[in-house]
Formats: structure tokens, C-alpha cells, sequence
């Protein structure tokens, strides 16, 4: 695919992502090697495989999924010339929304300074300085680099603004572009605050919450020695539940901590990093579970999203992806693409890293970065490719999803499909 075929691309941001577009009529995508459904009420294993299949689009959802011998007649159609088709990336962790870089930063890093989580001050000043528009280009380039790289749905946070002006502005930004934003108020306490935490908590929960509910889905704290303690946390978190947003928790990244159990606690859909955890973490985690469709037919309440790109770009160890799994823990993989500690918005990069480094296997990591992100944002409409689901799909010049992880930093997409609409072509 060529940048030029990109600038065509027919979604922009200020589209409504719901609903899907109507009177496109319908699409027939087959000669399809290789099927990956994530539909576990049928054959195939737990990333319910097909083979030789096709697959009916009509209005921006899927209508039909069978062999292709079978397949319906339609108005247009796609060859996916024997290759893999997989439901789009949903990538249930990322900041977009900032200004600057911190490339300087990252280099001091790899010289051997540790990452404390102290930078994220530097991206604040550089955020509060910049027009609304500077934000949107941003947001809107990094948007295009993760569909790019097969991400149909993405969840954007604030959290760089830190007043009460910028975390709202900075939400009805992220709000062009997706329907899953998140408050993040409490990422740090900034500067201007640094003497009275709990003055700023209050802002937070006052003020700046009510700009920001209005535009946001869901709200998260920083949880984390340096940022914010376990009873902020909680008292934040509840005034966001109080006023209807859903919870999700930075939490355990840096080291132990109450994030996790804070998360559970609250019937978080999320906790995110999870690098270290203990034992009372994971059964806190793996005690509570909901009917869903996912391999065991159950998920956790809670799922543990690893974001194994912070852990690259920190020279940290990663997170046990094994661990939880065993556990029974549904794990989710996402990219925490921010311009500090994880600057990927590639999906395929974070899932090749979970299989060499965190012990998952190709198809673990496959279903935790479409499904189990799904999962992590309490959303039954992607992450899968059977009737009634978005149609948001990639097709790989590759026969099999193991080739994700088998070749690495290979652009194997060929085409991704948001809304039953071809977003590129080759
Ligand atoms: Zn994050």
C-alpha cells in the first residue's frame, strides 16, 4: 500500500463511528486460505479457524460466514487470494493525545537511566502549549498508522492535559476518531500541584470530571508508586462510576502495588500493565467471571491487559502472559502507544513481542489482541468475525495467523476492512 492510497481512505476522523454506513450494499470477501472467526460456538478451535471460507458484508456488519462454495452472490467482491482473514486489532490502551516527542528521552534510557514515569510532565507542558489542531494531527496520523497496521478499534486517552480546559478539550479531540475514550485526570499529579495531591484529586473529581464525563466512556487512574496511591485512586475512580463511566486501572507496572485488587475491587472492565503481580493478584483476578464468548465460554470480570511494548521500550522485564493464563485469567494485549514509554501504535509488533517474550502461544496472542481487547472494553460487536459482528477485518498475505508472530516488522497486511469499508489497497 502506498501513503497516496491512504489519503483516500473514505473514514475520517469526525465520522461517526456508529452506525455503520448504510446502502453500501453487500461484499463478498473469499477465496479466504485461512478464516480466524474468534467464533467458538462453531469448529476450529479456540480461534474458531475456518478454511476455504468466505464472507458476506452488508450495512458495515457481518452477514453470513461459510464455506465458499456456498458463498451468496453479492454486489461487489475481494479476493483474498488464498491469505488469512482476521478480525481487525482492538487496541484497548493507547495515549494519542499529546504534543512533542521524547525521543531524547528513550535514547538516555537505552544509555542505562531507568524509567521512573517522570517524563510524562515533559509531554504535559508540551501538550498544554499546543492548538487544538496540532492535537488532531497528531491523533490523526497515529490513528492512520494503527489501521494501517490492522487496528479497527482503539481506545484513546486523556491525560496530558491535566487541567481542566486540556483533559476536556483533549477527550472531545479523541472523540473525532473513536466512541471508547477514556479520562485519565489522575495520570499524574502535575507540577502546579505537586504540594497538595489531595487538592488536585479534588479537582479531578470535581470540575475537571464534569468537563470531561460528557465526552469520555470511561475513566482511569495512574496507580502507582509517584503517581497516585491507592485511597486517590479509589476515590477517583468512584466518582467516575458515580456519574456513569466505566473503570480501568493502570496498575502493577513499575512494581507491586494495590492496583490490581483495586481494580477487581471495582468491577473493573481492565487492569493494564499487570508486570508485577503476585499470587493474591492473580486470584483476585481469576475468582470473578462472566458468560462471554470466548474459549473457556467464560472471562474474567476484570481482564489483564499486558502492553508488552512498555516493557520493550523501558528495557524491563515483561509481564507472565503464562501465568494468568493458566490461571484462567482473560488477557488482553494492546499497544499503550504513548510518547514516553511504548511510542508503537503496531498491534502486529506487540503481538510478536507476547509470544517470544510472555510465553503466549501465536494463537493466544492472536485472540488477546481482537477478542480479549473486545473483552477489555466490554464490547461484543468486534474482536470476532460471525453474523451480526462489525464487519472490521484484515486480510494478511500470509496462510496463517501464525505468521504474525513468525515474521516480525513484516508488513504482511493487505488490506483492512472498518465498517465492511476497504480502507486501502495494495
Ligand atoms: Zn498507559
Amino acid at each position: 500500500m502506498s501513503p497516496d492510497t491512504w489519503q483516500h481512505r473514505p473514514v475520517r476522523p469526525g465520522d461517526p463511528v456508529r452506525p455503520a454506513p448504510r446502502n453500501t450494499g453487500s461484499l463478498l470477501v473469499d477465496n479466504i486460505g485461512e478464516l480466524v472467526t474468534n467464533d467458538v460456538g462453531g469448529e476450529g478451535g479456540p480461534l474458531g479457524i475456518r478454511r476455504d471460507a468466505a464472507l458476506l458484508v452488508e450495512d458495515g456488519q457481518v452477514a453470513w460466514v461459510g464455506p465458499a462454495r456456498y458463498a451468496p452472490a453479492a454486489d461487489r467482491r475481494i479476493d483474498a487470494e488464498g491469505g488469512t482473514v482476521l478480525p481487525g486489532f482492538v487496541d484497548s490502551h493507547a495515549h494519542l493525545v499529546f504534543a512533542g516527542d521524547r525521543a531524547a528521552e528513550f535514547a538516555a534510557r537505552m544509555a542505562g537511566e531507568p524509567y521512573t514515569g517522570g517524563g510524562i510532565r515533559t509531554t504535559v507542558g508540551a501538550t498544554r502549549a499546543a492548538s487544538d489542531d496540532d492535537l488532531r494531527a497528531t491523533v490523526r496520523r497515529l490513528h492512520g498508522e494503527a489501521m494501517r497496521q490492522g487496528t479497527t478499534t482503539i481506545e484513546i486517552k486523556s491525560g496530558y492535559g491535566l487541567t481542566v480546559a486540556d483533559e476536556a478539550r483533549s477527550l472531545r479531540i479523541a472523540a473525532e476518531f473513536t466512541e471508547d475514550t477514556t479520562f485519565l485526570g489522575a495520570h499524574v499529579v502535575p507540577a502546579e500541584y505537586a504540594d497538595r495531591p489531595d487538592d488536585y484529586v479534588g479537582l479531578v473529581c470535581g470540575p475537571m470530571l464534569a468537563a470531561a464525563a460528557p465526552h469520555a466512556r470511561w475513566i482511569d487512574v495512574f496507580c502507582e508508586r509517584g503517581a497516585f496511591d491507592v485511597d486517590h485512586a479509589r476515590a477517583i475512580l468512584a466518582c467516575g462510576q458515580a456519574v456513569g463511566l466505566g473503570v480501568r486501572v493502570h496498575a502493577n507496572q513499575l512494581g507491586p502495588g494495590p492496583g490490581v485488587q483495586l481494580g477487581v475491587e471495582l468491577g473493573a472492565a481492565s487492569v493494564d500493565h499487570c508486570t508485577h503481580l503476585t499470587d493474591a493478584d492473580i486470584d483476585a483476578l481469576a475468582s470473578h467471571r462472566v458468560d462471554c464468548m470466548c474459549p473457556e465460554g467464560l472471562h474474567t470480570t476484570t481482564v489483564a491487559t499486558l502492553l508488552p511494548g512498555a516493557e520493550f521500550s523501558t528495557r524491563s522485564p515483561y509481564p507472565d502472559a503464562r501465568r494468568l493464563l493458566d490461571a484462567g485469567v482473560t488477557v488482553a494485549l494492546a499497544t499503550d502507544c504513548n510518547p514516553g514509554s511504548s511510542y508503537t501504535s503496531s498491534m502486529p509488533f506487540c503481538l510478536a513481542l507476547a509470544v517470544r517474550e510472555m510465553r503466549m502461544t501465536p494463537a493466544e496472542a492472536v485472540w488477546a489482541a481482537t477478542a480479549g481487547g473486545a473483552a477489555a472494553l466490554r464490547r461484543t460487536d468486534v474482536g470476532r468475525l460471525a453474523r451480526g459482528a462489525r464487519a472490521d477485518l484484515m486480510i494478511l498475505d500470509a496462510p496463517s495467523h501464525l505468521h504474525l508472530a513468525y515474521r516480525p516488522g513484516v508488513p504482511l497486511i493487505r488490506q483492512v476492512l472498518h465498517n465492511g469499508v476497504p480502507q486501502c489497497r495494495p
